[in-house]
C-alpha cells in the first residue's frame, strides 16, 4: 500500500501565537492527484514542507506508504523519504543540460534507460542537450517534473507549479502535467491558491482555511456541493440565500421561492439554513417559475454574465447565459433551477 496518511498534525512556528496547522488529518490514496487549495497563509506550504521533511510537526504522524516518516519518536530526513519535489521556480541547474538535470543525483543501475524513459514521458525527446536558458517555461516545468519522477518517488510534491506561466500556457500545462503524473502512476500533492488549477488537475481537492480543512472532495463536489460558506465563497462564484428546509418535499423555501435541493449538509430538520445556488444552476425557461429583470449584462465572449433582480424581491442573482442570447438590461426573463447546483448547509 502506497497511501499517504497524515494524522492529527499540528504545527506552530516559533514566535507565532496561531498554529499554521491544527489537528490536520488527510488520507491520500495511492495514485491520486490531490490539491491543497486555500488563501495565502492557510497552511498549504507547511503541509508540503512537513511531508517533504523540511520542517518537523509539533504533534502527529506522517506515513508514506508502509513507512512512518515522522512522529513523536521517528524522524526520517528529507533525502530518505522517497519524495519528489517540484519547486515554484523549478530550481533547474543552469550549467547542466536537460539530460543531466533530469538524471541529477539518480544512481540506479538503470540510470540511462530510466532517464530516457522519463524524457519520453514528459515529451522532451530531442532536447536532451539543451540548457535551461534555452527552454520555454513549459519545457522547464517538464524537466523539473521529470527530475522528480526519475527516482520513482512515493509522492511528488508541487508548490504553485503554474504560477509563473501565462494563462494560455497554464491551461496547456495543467492538462499535460496531469497526463504525465497519471501515466507515471505516481501520487501527487499540489499546493495552489488558484481554484482553476485545483479543479482541472485534481482527483481530490482539499479546501483549507486557517490551518484547518474546510472540505475534501472531488472537484465536482467542491464546486456543486459546498459544505459551508467558506467553500461556497472561495471556490467559484455563487448566489447565497437564506432558507428553511422542507425535508419531506426535498426543497428549501427561500425569498425567490421553493428550490429543489441537490445537496444537504449538516441537516438539522427545518432549521434555518444557507443556500448556495451556483450561477449555472439557473437556466432560461419561458415557463420557469422565477421571473426577474436583467439589471447587469456583461458580454464575456464565450458566455454572458447577467445579474437578475427577482421580481417582487430585493434578491439579485448572478447567472451565465449563452453568448448569443439577445437580451438587454431591463428585459424580463423566466428561469428554472437545476437542483444539482443547489447546496444547503447551516
Ligand atoms: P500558505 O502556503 O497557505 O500560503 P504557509 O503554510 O506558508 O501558508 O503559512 C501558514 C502560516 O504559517 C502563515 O501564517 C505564515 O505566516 C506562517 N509561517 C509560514 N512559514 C513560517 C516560518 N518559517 N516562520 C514563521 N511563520 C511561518
Amino acid at each position: 500500500m502506497q497511501d499517504i496518511i497524515i494524522h492529527n498534525m499540528t504545527k506552530t512556528y516559533p514566535g507565532n501565537s496561531e498554529p499554521a496547522l491544527k489537528n490536520f488529518n488527510l488520507h491520500i490514496q495511492a495514485g491520486t492527484i490531490v490539491s491543497l487549495l486555500g488563501p495565502s497563509g492557510c497552511g498549504k506550504s507547511t503541509i508540503l514542507r512537513l511531508v517533504a521533511g523540511f520542517e518537523r510537526a509539533d504533534t502527529g504522524t506522517i506515513q508514506l506508504g508502509d513507512t512512518v516518516v515522522s512522529d513523536r519518536h521517528i524522524w526520517t530526513p528529507a533525502e530518505k523519504r522517497g519524495v519528489g519535489m517540484v519547486f515554484q521556480d523549478y530550481a533547474l541547474f543552469p550549467h547542466l543540460n536537460v539530460y543531466q538535470n533530469i538524471g541529477f543525483g539518480y544512481k540506479g543501475t538503470d540510470c540511462h534507460s530510466r532517464i530516457q524513459e522519463v524524457i519520453e514521458l514528459v515529451n522532451l525527446k530531442g532536447l536532451e542537450n539543451r540548457f535551461p536558458n534555452a527552454l520555454s517555461g513549459g519545457q522547464q516545468q517538464r524537466v523539473a517534473l521529470a527530475r522528480a519522477l526519475t527516482r520513482r518517488p512515493v509522492v511528488v510534491l508541487m508548490d504553485e507549479p503554474f504560477s509563473s506561466l501565462d494563462e494560455e500556457l497554464r491551461m496547456q500545462m495543467r492538462i499535460e502535467i496531469k497526463r504525465i503524473i497519471k501515466e507515471s502512476g505516481t501520487t501527487a500533492i499540489f499546493v495552489t491558491h488558484d481554484q482553476k488549477d485545483a479543479i482541472t488537475i485534481s482527483d481530490q481537492v482539499v479546501v483549507m482555511d486557517h490551518g484547518m480543512i474546510q472540505q475534501v472532495g472531488s472537484p465536482r463536489d467542491i464546486y456543486q456541493s459546498p459544505e459551508n460558506l467558506f467553500v461556497a465563497n472561495f471556490v467559484g462564484r455563487t448566489n447565497l440565500l437564506r432558507g428553511v428546509v422542507h425535508r419531506e418535499r426535498g426543497t428549501v423555501e427561500t425569498v425567490i421561492g421553493e428550490l429543489p435541493i441537490g445537496h444537504i449538509h449538516h441537516d438539522h430538520g427545518e432549521a434555518k439554513v444557507h443556500v448556495s445556488l451556483r450561477p449555472e444552476g439557473l437556466f432560461l425557461d419561458p415557463n420557469g417559475p422565477i421571473i426577474g429583470c436583467i439589471i447587469n449584462y456583461t458580454y464575456m465572449g464565450s458566455s454572458i454574465d447577467a445579474e437578475i433582480q427577482v421580481r417582487g424581491t430585493d434578491q439579485i442573482l448572478l447567472t451565465h447565459m449563452h453568448s448569443d442570447q439577445p437580451f438587454q438590461v431591463g428585459d424580463l426573463v423566466h428561469f428554472d433551477i437545476m437542483s444539482g447546483y443547489v447546496s444547503v448547509f447551516t
